[in-house]
C-alpha cells in the first residue's frame, strides 16, 4: 500500500545498522527539522532489544542529549519494531555533530550500575519506573558506539 510514511518507503530487508537522516521538515518556510532513524539493529537479523533495554536507552538518551544539545533536542523515541529509535532535532546542527552527541552519551551512559543511574526512573517522573535492564542497555550502548565511531571515522 502507498503511504507518506516516509520510513515505509526504505527496504527494511536490506537496511544495516547504522545513523540515517530519515525525514526532514521545514518550519517556517526555512527553519529545518531532522528526523534521524538510530538504527540498532539490521531488522533482518531479527535480533531485538528488549522493551526493558529500549525504555532504559529511551531515558538516557532523553536525558543526556538535551545536556549535549540543548533546546535543539525535539524528541527522542522508540520504534514500535524494536529495531531502533528516532531523534528529532531541529534548527542548523550538522549531522556529525548529532552524531557525536549520540556518541558521546553510548560512551558515558554503558557502564551502568543501578537503576538509580537513570535519569527520570522514578513514580512520579515515569509511566513504569520497575521496567528497565541496565546490563543490556550497558551493552547495546556500547555496541552502538563502536558503530557510530566506525561511521564517524571513515
Ligand atoms: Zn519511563
Amino acid at each position: 500500500m502507498k503511504s507518506k510514511v516516509a520510513s515505509f518507503a526504505v527496504d527494511h530487508t536490506t537496511l544495516d545498522r547504522g545513523f540515517y537522516l530519515r525525514s526532514q521538515y521545514t518550519a517556517l518556510g526555512f527553519y529545518p527539522i531532522n528526523s534521524y532513524d538510530m538504527r540498532f539493529r539490521a531488522p533482518r537479523e531479527k535480533q531485538y532489544l528488549s522493551p526493558e533495554a529500549i525504555h532504559t536507552i529511551e531515558h538516557l538518551m532523553a536525558h543526556y542529549l538535551r545536556e549535549r544539545l540543548g533546546n535543539k533536542v525535539v524528541s527522542f523515541a522508540p520504534m514500535g519494531c524494536k529495531t531502533g529509535f528516532y531523534l528529532v532535532v531541529k534548527g542548523f546542527t550538522p549531522q556529525r555533530k548529532v552524531m557525536e552527541a549520540v556518541l558521546e552519551v553510548c560512551r558515558t551512559q554503558s557502564d551502568l550500575k543501578t537503576a538509580a543511574d537513570v535519569p527520570g526512573l522514578t513514580v512520579v517522573q515515569c509511566g513504569n519506573p520497575e521496567f528497565y535492564n541496565i546490563e543490556e542497555s550497558n551493552a547495546a550502548l556500547r555496541e552502538y558506539g563502536d558503530l557510530l565511531e566506525q561511521l564517524l571515522n571513515k
